[in-house]
């Protein structure tokens, strides 16, 4: 009896603790999944430091191959240091093999390699093969919005779902607990007891999409919330299953936009008060949002209740990468993109970009008045009004 494969493509901080996790429950499941559990790494060379408890007297300074260091010490030394991964985690520097005939595919990897990756992907892929994107964003043009599970999926003609939550990487690569939010569509054709007539499937706006999915195969265990939930889930990860792929995807994306808010406003020296009200203007921002374009098929409940949804909301306004550098930015009288540039070492501020194209868009739509919140990040961006200036838009 065949067993499902995973793969993990990527393997930086989040990339690197969700091969941890999977690999763990692999292990525990050997029923439904096959033990190994392939993770592409982008391949660097990297030289152990003296202090290092992997450093090889032997091999002194030489720099030597990332692949290489995780599958001798199993450790990711450079993505996530200090924390021990299974054995079963195989660090792979080949895209294609990593994905061979792989039935569940995990994206997890910065937004902005998508477009390389998944072309060389293209023809690689189990045709049947299954995928979940940890990737927070949406691909914002001035003409649509398309959720990035579904880019993925229409590339790569496969179906692939989204994880998205209040999640820090390290924290939960030490195993304190928390949890977060999968949204996975299962697929007419792959429910049991289907008869691979229905091989169609509906898109985040309801329509069926271009071409017909191929259906898992009958020899391989089903894949549905159940299986997933076995996948993700540890006693320090707990998983809520949705189908709602729109209400994950938008709350995972738009909040970087309100957390550049709260730094402005906590810079600005104002306290929980005007963190609050942001919080609570941003989430009525993003639910508009999914009212307004994706009216067939948003499900509100998902970011009043899920961890994709409000609690990520908290984690990023309150103590991540967006929030904490629009912060330094007031405190300091500099623009935000002065900071990225100076403080990050080449990260990027996710709410930057996602800010400008979700404001274009707007824009080009005709209704960037209903957005009050969103137009007040742009203009700061812009350094066209002051933080002092916010209140004002919510003003009728
Ligand atoms: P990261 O910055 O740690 O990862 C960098 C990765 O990019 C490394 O694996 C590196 O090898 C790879 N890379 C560098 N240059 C490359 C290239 N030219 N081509 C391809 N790959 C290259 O990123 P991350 O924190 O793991 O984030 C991945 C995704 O997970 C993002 O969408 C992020 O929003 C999301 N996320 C992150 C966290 C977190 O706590 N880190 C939590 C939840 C979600």
């Amino acid at each position: 009896v065949r067993k499902h494969k995973v793969a993990v493509i990527g393997s930086g901080n989040w990339g690197t603790t969700v091969a941890k996790l999977v690999a763990e429950s692999t292990h525990e499941n050997p029923d439904l999944f096959e033990e190994d559990v392939q993770m592409w790494v982008y391949e660097e060379q990297v030289v152990l430091p003296k202090d290092s408890p992997h450093y090889d007297a032997a091999v002194g300074d030489q720099p030597q191959k990332l692949t290489s260091i995780i599958n001798t010490h199993h450790e990711n030394v450079k993505y996530l240091s200090g924390i021990a991964l299974p054995k079963n985690v195989v660090a792979n520097p080949s895209l294609q093999d990593t994905v061979k005939d792989a039935s569940i595919l995990i994206f997890n990897f910065p937004h902005e390699f998508i477009a390389n990756i998944l072309k060389q992907l293209k023809g690689h892929v189990a045709p049947y093969a299954r995928g979940i994107s940890c990737i927070k964003g949406v691909t914002v043009t001035d003409d649509k919005v398309e959720l990035i599970c579904e880019h993925i999926g229409e590339s790569l003609n496969i179906y692939c779902g989204a994880l998205s939550g209040g999640n820090i990487a390290t924290e939960i690569a030490n195993e304190m607990w928390c949890e977060t939010t999968i949204a996975y569509n299962t697929p007419p054709c792959d429910k049991r007891g289907a008869d691979g007539s229905n091989d169609q499937h509906l898109d985040s706006h309801g329509q069926v999409t271009k071409t017909p999915l191929v259906p898992l195969p009958h020899d391989l265990p089903p894949l549905d919330h159940a299986e997933l939930r076995k996948l993700f889930d540890r006693p320090y990860f707990t998983v809520s299953m949705v189908s709602d792929v729109v209400g994950v995807s938008l709350g995972g994306a738009l909040k970087n936009i309100v957390a550049l808010a709260c730094g402005f406003v906590e810079g600005h020296g104002w306290n929980m008060t005007a963190k609050t009200a942001v919080m609570r203007r941003g989430m009525l921002e993003i639910l508009a949002f999914g009212r307004e374009f994706f009216p067939e098929t948003i499900q509100e409940k998902t970011l009043w209740e899920e961890s994709a949804g409000w609690g990520d909301m908290i984690v990023s306004c309150t103590s991540a990468r967006n929030w904490r550098y629009s912060k330094m930015a007031v405190e300091r009288g500099v623009s935000v993109q002065e900071i990225e540039r100076t403080e990050l070492n080449g990260q990027k501020l996710q709410g930057i970009s996602t800010s400008r194209e979700v404001s274009s868009f707007l824009r080009a739509k005709g209704v960037e008045e209903r957005y009050p919140l969103f137009k007040a990040v742009e203009l700061i961006l812009d350094q066209k009004i002051n933080v002092d200036d916010i209140p004002k838009l919510f003003r009728k």
